[in-house]
């Protein structure tokens, strides 16, 4: 292996089989009009730009539309051109269509709340059943996949003028959807204050490294599933802009550099 990570299939595996049922990559979104509350675990200057193809449509009996949804990191992002030769299946035979993207790794929170005030944040915990049906709880946390222009140009300007995004609870609003979609960020406060974090340390000794998960999403395990996918197989979602670097093979390490969001955010103007 070439790769510049450690492997991370195994440890996406057995903090998968630790966190319960959850067979992916667990992400963290919002749908239009939801409120969440995260921890950032990753600090602003390390947060990748990474080359995706999210929403690829995998055939699968058990859900009613007969497919399930898989994010993939593409074969021909810059980290990744060493190892497989800037080929990537999901591109060149599939013609799914790739896009980049800035991933962050976060736990959610969850706020105790008297009346509008929040009093204080805890980490939010999933409960289910392991397979011998006892009781288990496993810490909710998991990527956030978003683009720089209506997320992380944010989280850039807090980083530069008010510090690590990783010091304070944040209350994140999804306001509206598809191309109007605009995201709020709050530090909680109480009153004048910002609430405390609760202590992490703990938690984050089951969570993987983001480079590991990355990653992860472009393992050959991960890629076996693109296998059964057909050429124009893959709706394509109107109106999405092609990367500029189509057919191109980048070399070199991904990029972190957190300059790389303000100059998408300007070049998108
Ligand atoms: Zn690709």
């Amino acid at each position: 292996m070439a790769s510049k990570f450690r492997t991370g299939t195994d440890l996406i595996k057995s903090s998968a089989a630790g966190g319960g049922k959850r067979r992916f990559t667990p992400n963290i979104y919002w749908k239009p009009g939801d409120v969440r509350a995260i921890a950032w675990l990753t600090a602003a200057g390390d947060i990748p730009k990474v080359r995706l193809h999210q929403m690829v449509r995998i055939p699968d009996d058990r859900f009613d539309s007969g497919f399930r949804y898989e994010t993939f990191v593409c074969k021909k992002d810059p980290s990744m051109v060493e190892e497989f030769g800037g080929e990537c299946d999901l591109c060149d035979r599939v013609g799914h269509e790739a896009s980049e993207k800035f991933v962050a790794l976060a736990v959610e929170l969850e706020t105790v709340k008297e009346g509008k005030k929040v009093k204080e944040v805890k980490v939010k915990m999933d409960q289910y059943k392991d397979k011998d049906g006892n009781d288990q709880e496993a810490v909710r946390w998991g990527i956030v996949i978003q683009a720089a222009k209506n997320f992380y140009s944010y989280f850039a300007a807090y980083d530069e003028n008010s510090g690590d995004i990783r010091e304070v609870a944040w209350e994140i609003h999804r306001e509206g959807g598809s191309t109007d979609t605009k995201y709020h960020p709050f530090v909680i406060m109480n009153g004048p204050n910002a609430i405390p974090l609760p202590d992490l340390s703990e938690v984050t000794e089951n969570i993987p490294a983001l480079d590991d998960i990355l990653e992860g999403m472009a393992s050959p395990e991960k890629y076996e599933q693109v296998d059964e996918l057909a050429p124009g197989s893959q709706p394509s979602f109107g109106g999405k802009k092609k990367t500029t670097d189509d057919g191109a093979v980048p070399t070199g390490e991904r990029a972190t550099e957190f300059s790389k969001i303000r100059e998408e955010v300007v070049g998108s103007y």
